[in-house]
């Protein structure tokens, strides 16, 4: 079988890290700070940090939790903290 689509890694990072949604990149945060996520989604993380001011913020946020606690705080990822982060993301102008 062959694909219609030409299947070429270039600008495909770009546009998962675009379609990745904030609330999915909080989901797998934690993983990605334990250093356990595969090197693809990293790069998906890295590239949606390098677009999201909201995400980028929030993971120096969690850089300096797990500085201060030696561990990733798995608390902070309870479904409040989730929806708190999403509300402050609303607020926020879309540019
Ligand atoms: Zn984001």
């Amino acid at each position: 079988m062959s694909g219609p689509h030409d299947s070429g890694d270039r600008g495909d990072l770009h546009d998962a890290a675009v379609r990745l949604a904030c609330v999915e990149l909080v989901e797998i945060l934690t993983d990605y700070l334990e250093g356990v996520l595969p090197a693809r989604d990293a790069a998906v993380i890295e590239a949606h940090l390098a677009l999201c001011p909201g995400c980028a913020a929030y993971l120096a946020q969690m850089r300096a939790t797990v500085r201060v606690l030696g561990h990733v705080p798995v608390e902070t990822l309870s479904p409040e903290a989730t929806s708190t982060l999403l509300a402050a993301f609303r607020d926020r102008p879309a540019t």
